[in-house]
């Protein structure tokens, strides 16, 4: 079925600050939440309820909006790197049939704007074609123009590589198999892609066996780039990320409930001595399997 569709007054958001990691001058967000419906996801929300998919919808106005926004940045100049996207993922499955992003990759190629695509899907490879014309024709912010040569820089999200850890955390996104395959894919084609971690989940995608399969994985495939991050769990009330993780963990594996309460209870972060031996380890690695941590 398809989600309803709403109105937004804006669609283009300008970011303070860009980002090191992502480099996102600007985000678009075609769909308001998200049907992939990851349980740790910092956009679940006890306003959504205990499952987000159900709340879906679609920005009705946006590319009139989008066209508006993009030929004003451009008239200034104003180049920079859009994210697509940061609180949804722009390859839900009912983009086969609305073609949002799509249409909205061709308004961003018209007015010559470099794209960082962030999925968890196999659909974008539907809209490789527009991805290349992006790739050939948009302009770099001045800064960036001595660092990068790519308009298009292209990252999967994975919190596990393990299908069945997937299936629980990640319930509605695109099998790891099928990421992977296409992953390889925008490789193949000659675009910048990578790897975002984030976030590995303790105990269960960080272990010393399940870091070396991921590294040694992500390394043979000679990906550009991996960011990976440990995990963060907000808000208390039902329909929550903490709570739908606490839920999820109790069911599947009870023996760590102890240790995610003992980390989570009371915080959003996991304490200071794991975050600094992860981000430790997590330079190890990219040394050890010649990965870049970040993308410039
Ligand atoms: S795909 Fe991204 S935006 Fe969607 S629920 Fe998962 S983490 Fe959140």
């Amino acid at each position: 079925m398809m989600p309803p569709y709403i109105e937004v007054k804006s669609i283009l958001n300008k970011k303070k600050k860009r980002d090191s990691w992502f480099l996102d001058d600007y985000t678009i967000n075609p769909y308001s939440a998200c049907s992939f419906n990851c349980l740790f996801c910092y956009t679940q929300g006890s306003k959504w309820g205990t499952n987000m998919a159900d709340k879906v919808s679609i920005k009705a106005n946006a590319l009139e909006i989008l066209e508006k926004q993009l030929y004003l940045r451009s008239k200034k100049q104003q180049y920079g790197f859009i994210v697509m996207s940061s609180s949804t993922d722009p390859y839900l499955h009912f983009e086969k049939d609305t073609l949002l992003t799509r249409q909205m990759l061709e308004l961003i190629h018209k007015y010559r704007f470099p794209v960082h695509i962030i999925t968890r899907s196999d659909l974008i490879t539907r809209d490789l074609d527009i991805l290349k014309q992006i790739d050939r024709n948009s302009i770099l912010p001045p800064d960036l123009q001595t660092k990068l040569n790519n308009k298009v820089l292209i990252t999967f999200s994975f919190s596990t590589i393990e299908q069945s850890v997937a299936t629980i955390f990640e319930p509605g996104a695109t099998k790891i198999e099928a990421r992977l395959q296409t992953l390889h894919t925008c490789l193949k084609e000659g675009f910048k892609s990578g790897v975002s971690l984030m976030p590995l989940l303790p105990f269960l995608s960080d272990t010393k066996e399940q870091l070396e399969k991921t590294f040694s994985l992500f390394g043979e495939m000679k990906i550009n780039y991996i960011l990976p991050a440990s995990l963060t769990l907000f808000g208390n009330e039902r329909g929550d990320g903490k709570w739908l993780m606490f839920r999820a963990i109790e069911k599947h594996y009870p023996h760590l409930m102890e240790k995610y309460k003992s980390y989570f209870d009371h915080s959003t972060h996991l304490p200071d001595f794991y975050n600094q031996a992860f981000y430790k380890k997590m330079k190890e690695l990219c040394l050890k399997y010649r990965l870049k941590d970040r993308i410039v």
